[in-house]
């Protein structure tokens, strides 16, 4: 099986070397990720000037660095490697919940992958500063790839995230009901106005969703699609 490892945190990221160490337990790696941070980019791609695809040394890995988004690495990686199997997108520092998912270049990885037919698997966490803090979480890692990558029918875009200290795991459905994107005002050194927009944690979560397995101290799957159609107004819209 070949696993190519991509993120938007950037390629010298922990979260990325962790996920890469655990991939190679499931096959052949090779990492493609952004030489900059690119969180948040969501599933830009880069079509005003050229992209690089430079080798660069992390571990033992075959790793390549491009100065372009998450998106941008996941089409150069699959079009530089005959047969990927799965693209596997993180682990992100920082969960990837409910409506942030729109945003969210570590699932933007894995939606391009999607969209080239190959699966994809976004993973989140809360943000850590060395491959070692991930202790309670790295057993859930490899117990996660290997339900998703046997699981029947094979979904082809999961996102998932983990809590500080797992204690089990849940497919879920996204928390769509709140939305933590918030707009907060303040002063330059000037006296100007200027905004941040920034996420504020969500209260109230809904039953099932992704939120409220974190909060439950459940890894959360959550199996996505890329067809956005409200297939319920549609099939109202078509009846008059
Ligand atoms: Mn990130």
């Amino acid at each position: 099986m070949r696993l190519l490892i991509a993120n938007d945190d950037g390629v010298y990221s922990p979260g990325l070397l962790l996920l890469a160490e655990i991939a190679a337990k499931f096959g052949e790696v090779r990492i493609v990720a952004p030489d900059f941070e690119q969180s948040s980019m969501g599933q830009a791609i880069t079509f005003s000037r050229p992209l690089s695809y430079r080798r660069v040394a992390i571990a033992h890995f075959d790793a390549y660095r491009v100065n372009g988004t998450p998106a941008d690495c996941v089409a150069i990686g699959i079009h530089n490697w005959d047969k990927v199997d799965v693209v596997l997108s993180g682990i992100n520092l920082g969960h990837n919940l409910g409506n942030s998912t729109w945003h969210s270049g570590t699932l933007a990885a894995a939606k391009q992958a999607a969209l080239f037919g190959v699966r994809g698997i976004a993973l989140s966490a809360p943000p850590i500063e060395s491959v070692e803090a991930y202790g309670k979480i790295r057993p859930y890692v490899e117990e996660v790839l290997a339900q998703i990558l046997a699981v029947r029918p094979a979904p082809l875009l999961v996102n998932v995230n983990f809590p500080a200290a797992p204690r089990g795991v849940a497919w879920t459905r996204l928390s769509i009901r709140h939305y933590d994107g918030k707009v907060v005002l303040a002063k330059d050194p000037m006296g100007r106005t200027i905004y941040w927009f920034t996420a504020v944690p969500i209260e109230q979560v809904e039953p099932d969703t992704d939120r409220a397995a974190i909060e439950a101290g459940l890894v959360s799957m959550t199996p996505l699609r890329l067809d956005l159609t409200d297939h319920a107004t549609l099939a109202e819209l078509g009846r008059r």
